[in-house]
């Protein structure tokens, strides 16, 4: 049984070269449980390849890799006249969740720099955790002193996770770029494994969600370049735009996890007995509003016509005029156009000089 069966997508000749040979198990006829989280339906054939599998000989069992009780959001930053601004964030941030979910829940804060992660564990007081901090039993070490009452965050590298299933992770921070989805779909994954709500949250700079959006604006309407084979620059070129889809906030943050993690086109926003992300809880927010402002007005209208209907229900009946008042040929409406008025209010529309000689003749 091989879990975590992604990683060899990640190994080179220089990082975990070994990886790379665990397709012969397959050529000495071993059968094989692959286990993942991570394995976007599009890196399938490369997977395949490594392992020497042939796609008939599989049974493939698929389920969404998003997680319902996580809410996906960015957080923003103000950068001070250094570009940084990062850590003070990183700290407020880390000291309101604490409040906000009881011991021992945790919290790991993530970022693709060593130095990063030394100056935010630094600036919290809690242990950073990345491949060269020490040998086996040093990472040993501050694993546990991060699981134990006292210890309930962890600034670290993508070196932390193997082996990690914490259930009660309740919030997952990324600091700093993220430079695949794929690796950022499983560290945030790490967080709520119990099924309790929990969040991810990706930390950015005031302004660069909207900068994003534009720049893809942008590159949206130039014409694209179809290649045969790409090259390993370009191909993280293409990763990085799907990071950068997924955080700048044009769309339900779930419509980007899902189109790369599932292949899933469909998606709109966060569905039913799902946690919202942030894009939707604003929009939900502002229809709320507008709907409260259509409410309110819908209200004033009709207390308007209430008092409308007040008024003239408590208006002295002498003021009312009524056709019986017209009787006696006193009128001041205009004189009727001949031959316009409709039988019978002959009388109630004459003028006083007609009625003078009416009467006079008779
Ligand atoms: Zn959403």
């Amino acid at each position: 049984m091989f879990d975590e069966c992604y990683t060899p997508l990640d190994s080179t000749a220089e990082f975990r070269p070994k990886m790379r040979q665990l397709g012969e198990l397959m050529e000495r006829g071993v059968q094989m449980v692959y286990l993942t989280a991570t394995l976007p339906p599009h890196a399938e054939p490369e997977f395949m390849n490594i392992m020497r599998i042939k796609a008939d000989d599989v049974h493939m069992f698929r389920s969404p890799t998003s997680r319902p009780n996580i809410a996906y959001s960015v957080v923003e930053y103000e950068e001070d006249e250094f570009g940084r601004g990062d850590i003070t964030a990183a700290c407020r941030l880390v000291e309101q969740k604490l409040e906000e979910y009881a011991a021992l829940a945790k919290i790991i804060i993530y970022s693709s720099s060593i130095v990063t992660t030394q100056e935010v564990s630094s600036a919290l007081g809690c242990h950073a955790y990345y491949r060269d901090v020490g040998d086996v039993a040093v990472k040993d070490e501050i694993r546990k002193a991060w699981e134990s009452a006292d210890g309930r965050v962890v600034v670290a590298t993508n070196a932390f996770g193997l082996g990690i299933d914490r259930p009660d992770v309740r919030v997952v921070v990324h600091i700093g770029p993220i430079y695949q989805m794929r690796n950022y779909s499983q560290e945030s994954g790490r967080a709520g494994r119990d099924g309790k709500r929990s969040e991810a949250i990706v930390l950015m700079p005031v302004g660069r969600q909207e900068a994003l959006q534009k720049a893809h604006e942008q590159a949206r309407r130039r014409p694209v370049k179809f290649h045969i084979s790409m090259t390993a620059k370009e191909k993280q070129r293409i990763e990085q735009q799907k990071v950068e889809r997924f955080v700048s906030g044009a769309a339900c943050r779930r419509v980007y996890l899902d189109r790369e993690m599932d292949g899933r086109m469909d998606r709109v926003r966060c569905e039913d007995e799902e946690e919202r992300c942030d894009m939707c809880q604003a929009s939900d927010a502002m229809i709320d509003e507008l709907e409260g402002q259509r409410q309110a007005y819908i209200q004033r209208e009709q207390e308007k016509q209430d008092r409308l209907m007040d008024s003239a229900i408590g208006m002295p009946t002498s003021s009312i005029p009524f056709p019986e008042a017209e009787s006696n040929g006193f009128h001041s409406s205009p004189e009727p156009i001949p031959g316009l008025s409709p039988p019978g209010s002959q009388k109630s529309t004459v003028s006083f000089d007609q009625g003078f000689m009416a009467d006079g003749i008779s």
